[in-house]
């Protein structure tokens, strides 16, 4: 049997996978991904548009305009039935994007096809078995795949994680849907609707047709038919509108699901794979590509031999607190849009609360992962959080604090006396910039912070080290994100 080698290999390319392949290729790493797709069609829509802080990650690597000319922005944040207003956030991208997940896979994938990736397409992972030093890939035409580590991107029902044989607890399912994209002879009722049976909503999707998303009766699995689909409408509506040609039928659910841990030793899970729940709030594919984002430089650097191979648990450490609380919110939120009585009254007081100023922001920032803030022990509010993409003036000119991130390596600015911070000990690795801002330090929904003298920002656009005046810490921090000196 032939065995390929790869540093790393990455089980599906969805979203998830696909941002991952991305970053790490752009660290230099041999990444291959084994697609079971024979090519990046997606059969339906799926997911309908990327968050502030997803639109920011793709900013941070020179592609958020490749999505922004393609979608259409707006106001998308919402919480139960409630429409958040963020664009007073500090943040260039104060809104989200409407843009259906096949054309943002589209995207990626030809990032990632630029960048000269491998992708095994039309290909299963079918199993691994790990040792010491690497992970042996079972692949579905019976070939082999050997590499350091593997990662699972494979979704839901991800494989790797199955034979990883790492748990996945959570909530089984207490409603579900039929969503469905098809064509139709009458014009469809456009909008929401509630019913004895929940709410249901039919919304305009690509080339006429309409996107209809309707809530079972009783909770059901597995796949329905035009007939369920037609019954359905007749039920809620009166009519089936004449739908017909199905473009995607299927059924999705409440079920809400963690893995209890994303790392066992050379394998990884990351995005579905990691974490399942409702789609409602439309976070799924953009915490998926945030966790890509994540674990990619860190992978990197460990496989690269720069890191030791403990760097690995700072992923779960930051990024199973975040998804956890995904969970939580969209398990709250589930509840919000049923539609009886005692529901519309919680609503009701929930929209009475985000009417108030504070309730708004710090559930704006939570929703559209402005507010992600990764415990890296006490000290400035930047610490931990997002980079806040700031418009510099630098020795070679303006530059923004995003455009010094393309490369996905860290960075250190100095915005004190020039040659003030020494990091030549790690300048094969993270660059230094000596810069100027004059404006204010805003962070979303904490407002105004204090301006520090240098900060030190991860490959992610988070800020790892906050100076206080002096190089206090730098050196510290500098090993724990980028290796020892050399
Ligand atoms: C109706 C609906 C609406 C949604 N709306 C939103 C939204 O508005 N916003 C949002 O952020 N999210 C939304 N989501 C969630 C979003 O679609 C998912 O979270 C996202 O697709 C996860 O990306 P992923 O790459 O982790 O997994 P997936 O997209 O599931 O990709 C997994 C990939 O792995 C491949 N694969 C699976 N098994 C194997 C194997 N054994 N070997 C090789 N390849 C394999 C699959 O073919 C697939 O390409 C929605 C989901 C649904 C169902």
């Amino acid at each position: 049997m032939s065995v390929t080698e790869h540093e790393v290999v990455i089980a599906g390319g969805g979203p998830t996978g696909l941002m991952l392949a991305a970053e790490l290729k752009l660290a230099g790493v041999n990444a291959a991904i084994v697609e079971r797709r024979l090519n990046q069609d997606l059969a339906g829509s799926r997911a309908g548009g990327l968050h502030a802080r997803t639109i920011e990650v793709f900013d941070m690597r020179g592609i958020a305009d490749r999505f922004l000319s393609q979608g259409q922005t707006a106001q998308i944040v919402g919480f139960g039935m409630n429409r958040i207003d963020m664009s007073d956030f500090p943040s260039r991208h104060p809104y989200g994007l409407a843009l259906f997940q096949n054309r943002i896979e589209r995207i990626l994938a030809d990032w990632v096809e630029e960048l000269g990736v491998l992708i095994y397409h039309g290909r299963d992972v079918t199993g691994f078995t790990q040792d010491e030093t690497g992970v042996n890939v079972e692949i579905s035409d019976g070939k082999s795949l050997r590499a350091r580590y593997l990662v699972g991107c494979d979704g839901g029902r991800s494989i790797v994680r199955k034979t990883a044989g790492i748990d996945f607890p959570g909530s089984d399912a207490t409603t579900s849907w039929i969503i469905a994209e098809v064509e139709w002879k009458e014009e469809p009722a456009w909008g929401f609707r509630d019913s004895a049976t929940g709410g249901h909503a039919i919304g305009k999707g690509d080339a006429g047709h309409a996107r209809m998303v309707l809530s079972d009766r009783e909770v059901q699995s597995g796949e329905p038919t035009l007939r369920d689909l037609s019954e359905a409408l007749i039920d809620v509506y009166g009519t089936d509108f004449g739908v017909h040609s199905p473009i995607w039928l299927s059924r999705f659910s409440d079920v809400t699901r963690q893995a209890v841990a994303y790392r066992d030793r050379r394998v990884l899970l990351a995005g579905d794979a990691a974490h399942v729940h409702p789609p409602i709030g439309g976070q799924g594919l953009n915490i998926g590509v945030q966790d890509a984002v994540n674990l990619g430089w860190k992978l990197a650097q460990v496989v690269k031999r720069v890191s030791p191979d403990s760097v690995l648990d700072s992923y779960h450490a930051e990024r199973h607190p975040v998804a956890a609380r995904v969970l939580k919110s969209t398990m709250a939120q589930t509840t919000l849009r049923r539609a009886d009585d005692r529901a519309k009254a919680l609503n009701g007081y929930i929209a009475e609360f985000l009417t108030m100023d504070e309730p708004r922001k710090r559930i704006a920032a939570e929703m559209s992962g402005l507010g992600v803030h990764y415990d890296f022990g006490e000290g400035h509010p930047l610490l931990g959080r997002r980079m806040p993409d700031l418009d510099l003036i630098t020795a070679n000119g303006p530059s923004r604090v995003f455009t010094l991130l393309h490369g996905a390596q860290g960075v250190v600015i100095n915005f004190g006396e020039p040659r003030a911070i020494d990091i030549s000990k790690w300048s094969d690795r993270v660059q230094l910039i000596d810069a100027k801002y004059a404006g204010k330090w805003e962070m979303p929904a904490i407002g105004e912070v204090t301006a520090p003298s240098a900060v030190m920002v991860r490959p992610d656009g988070y800020v790892g080290w906050v100076s206080d005046g002096s190089s206090a810490g730098l050196a510290d921090a500098m090993t724990k994100w980028f290796g020892v000196a050399r």
